[in-house]
């Protein structure tokens, strides 16, 4: 121990003087082979070599105690080659007691390491990610102890920062391991563009101090955020755990791991050795994953989540304050997965755009991104492992694509792009005044899909008819839980003020699938989007649906008030919620001056029960992507199925008019409210399927009331028919849609 903190006491002087690095402009500081030096004595070892990893996968021999001088900045290994490059491409130790007759053995004859038998070596990672390799070696055969393999880990750890820094002062601006330009294919979700540095979802605050002032002090430190992190899981077993054994023993086995059991033994070693405690955590974590990692085991492989999940916790609670840490405004957020909640956050934290690795253009997250007008794009696999805090990006949702670490050339593209984009934006603008209406003069009412009260100043930015869906859900899932009467009152009567004459469709909560509030129980469900949600949940649930319609009826003050009611799927059920609303309507004074009631049609039951259905709803509004997901029993929220099925195919037209017709039969107005609304090329159809009313995400109005300024409704009607005549089992019309859209330049 005392040389374990001798070494770090000795290495934190030379960090607070920087490092010199060959090839580096000279700008004064520590050659790097001084800590080099400083190892191999520490650890009375002959050699001891550091390799950083250079663009093009190579090692290159970066600094070294013991080898030939001349071979620094000569020697270069590919990943994977010699020890060394299996040391970086499988990210194991290597400990051996004869190197030279490994099966692997490279012979570099310029480094001069013939007499050395022994080697331990050891990769260099940064947040995950391999930036080198350190290593030392001895003349004498011999296995390093566990406590010597600890020391070079830890020495490690530290020179990661080292090399990151110098990859920076170098010029490189995003370290050494990753310099390269990198593009990536991805699915749009929300349009725009956002060029800006990357912040990762889940990422910790990087690590600041690695090497503790005083030892003793980290310690109390350290026990205090333990007893903190103690002190939360207790109250999360009490306090939020459902009934039953199984989920209270999982907690019981997570509070076990933040016992004082090997993890956190290690931590407190690795504390008295004289890290702090944050890279404490980081170290021994990382460590761990390293060893589980091959690891199939589950129940193994749960206790690593368990531990990873406990050194998160362990991170805040060292942290000490509950507020997020700031972000560069209009940075790019990487995440593999998202909830709805979590990009609220990210968006009020001023995140220009975002990345979901395992996304898809149905789910939630990326709807509430168009909402908020957020560039959105995922669908990619792959982008978390190759992407780090802090690098530079491009994320370009019209192209579909996002590129990591630009180049120069790339960015001043962009940003002649985007200047050529707010052009384009300002002639929309131009649009905002006059009336929607097709070139052969059919009236649209082009209306907002919103769900939170800010959203409303998007009614005159866009000189939206109205609001065809208010989604109650997204403003409880911004706020964490479901707001008393007074505070829904209070916002949809915001709501209402800002609308004004505009018409409001509220829809009653939608919660559940993938929609869920932070302390609402897990539902064990098999399929959680066929759940028990939305709707369901209101009907068997009647006191907090009874609680949201007064607050409805409160905010409408005696005007008009439109309710709908999603996830309908029987006559019977629409009937109940609407008792639910005419009982509380009762009630409630004034009372509306006209209370218009809907169902949403999403569940494709409905299909067959339209005429009853209509004849006791005001109007009905087509959720186009529920039905898309249950017509087609394709999850929406599952990346690989995106696009698989397409809308504007022969089952989705035939329901539409099935629709269209019963509508017509009891002059019930009917609109549609899912994401295809603002899709161009699909709302022209709808409009020729007599669907002229749409209700879309704000950042799409304008531009399709540009491209529907030309077009002759009559004339797509004509293509519309002979593509449907024509479609002997075709899966999708779009082909021949899209040449006639492109043909007439209604795609702006
Ligand atoms: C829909 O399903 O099309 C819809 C508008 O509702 P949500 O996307 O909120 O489920
Ligand atoms: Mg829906």
């Amino acid at each position: 121990m005392p040389q374990t903190r001798r070494l770090l006491a000795r290495l934190r002087e030379m960090m607070a003087l920087g490092f010199s690095m060959i090839g580096a402009a000279d700008r004064g500081g520590v050659p790097l082979g001084d800590l080099a030096a400083l190892v191999a004595s520490e650890m009375v070892a002959e050699v001891c070599t550091i390799y950083a990893l250079r663009p093009g996968d190579l090692l290159e021999l970066t600094a070294t105690h013991g080898l030939n001088p001349e071979a620094v900045g000569r020697t270069r290994l590919r990943v994977g080659e010699g020890i060394v490059g299996i040391v970086a491409a499988t990210g194991t130790i290597q400990n051996l007691p004869d190197a030279q007759n490994h099966p692997a053995f490279v012979y570099r004859p310029e480094t001069g390491e013939d007499p050395f038998a022994s080697l331990l070596a050891v990769p260099v990672r940064r947040s995950g990610k391999l930036v080198g390799v350190l290593a030392v070696q001895n003349r004498a055969p011999r296995r390093y102890l566990d406590d010597e393999v600890e020391l070079l880990e830890t020495v490690a750890m530290l020179l990661a920062e080292v090399l990151a820094a110098a990859g920076v002062r170098d010029g490189a601006p995003q370290g050494l391991g990753a310099t390269v330009p990198q593009r990536f294919k991805v699915t749009p979700f929300a349009p725009g563009i956002a060029v800006g540095p990357v912040v990762l979802h889940g990422a910790g605050a990087p690590l600041r101090r690695l090497v503790a002032d005083d030892p003793a002090e980290e310690a109390e430190r350290l026990n205090a955020a333990v007893a903190s992190m103690r002190q939360t899981l207790d109250d999360l077993i009490q306090t939020r755990l459902p009934s039953g054994d199984g989920p209270r023993e999982v907690f019981e086995a997570t509070r076990l791991v933040a016992g004082d059991g090997g993890w956190m033994r290690r931590v407190r070693e690795a504390v008295a050795g004289g890290l702090t405690a944050e890279a404490a955590v980081y170290r021994v974590t990382n460590d761990i994953r390293d060893r589980m990692r091959r690891i199939a085991d589950p129940y193994l492989r749960e206790r690593l989540a368990d531990m990873e999940d406990l050194a998160g916790r362990l991170l805040a609670a060292l942290d000490g304050s509950e507020a997020l840490p700031a972000i560069p405004r209009g940075a790019i957020l990487i995440a593999r997965r998202l909830g709805p909640a979590q990009l609220l956050e990210w968006h009020a934290r001023g995140i220009g755009g975002v990345a979901i690795e395992e996304g898809s253009s149905a789910g939630h997250a990326a709807i509430l991104a168009r909402a908020l007008g957020l560039p959105a794009v995922g669908g990619v696999r792959g982008l978390l492992t190759a992407v780090e805090n802090g690098d530079g990006a491009v994320l370009d949702a019209e192209e579909g694509q996002l590129i990591l670490r630009p180049d120069s050339e790339l960015r001043i593209a962009y940003a002649r792009a985007l200047d050529a984009r707010s052009q384009l934006e300002a002639e929309f603008a131009a649009q905002r005044h006059r009336p929607a209406r097709t070139g052969d003069g059919v009236a649209l009412s082009l209306m907002l899909n919103v769900g939170l009260a800010r959203e409303v100043e998007q009614l005159d930015a866009t000189g939206a008819a109205g609001i065809g869906l208010f989604r109650t859900e997204i403003a409880m899932l911004a706020g964490g839980e479901v707001a008393d009467v007074p505070e829904q009152a209070a916002l949809y009567a915001r709501v209402l003020d800002a609308a004004g004459d505009r018409p409001v469709r509220f829809r009653t909560l939608d919660l559940g699938g993938d929609k869920l509030l932070p302390d609402a129980a897990p539902q064990e469900e098999e399929n959680p989007a066929m759940g028990w949600r939305s709707l369901r949940v209101g009907l068997d649930r009647p006191a907090l649906m009874r609680r949201q319609l007064r607050a409805l009826l409160l905010a409408a003050q005696g005007r008009t008030l439109s309710v709908m009611f999603p996830m309908v799927a029987t006559v019977a059920e629409f009937r109940a919620a609407r008792d639910l609303l005419m009982a509380e309507a009762a009630r409630v004074r004034p009372a509306p001056e006209r209370l218009m009631v809907g169902s949403m049609v999403e569940v494709p039951a409905l299909l067959w029960q339209l005429p009853a259905l209509m004849a006791e709803a005001d109007f009905v509004s087509i959720g186009s992507n529920d039905l898309m997901q249950f017509l087609f029993a394709a999850d929406r929220g599952t990346p690989g199925l995106a696009g698989r099925y397409d809308f504007l195919s022969p089952p989705v037209l035939d329901a539409l008019d099935q629709v269209c017709a019963a509508a017509a039969a009891t002059d019930t107005e009917v609109s549609l409210c899912g994401e295809h609304a603002g899709r161009p090329l699909e709302a022209m159809v709808l409009a020729a399927l007599g669907i002229t009313t749409l209700s879309m995400p704000a950042a799409s109005l304008l531009r399709l009331k540009a491209a529907f300024a030309s077009v002759q409704l009559a004339e797509l009607r004509a293509v519309l028919m002979a593509a449907r005549r024509n479609a002997a089992g075709e899966a999708s019309l779009r082909a021949p849609l899209l040449s006639w859209a492109r043909e007439h330049g209604h795609l702006v």
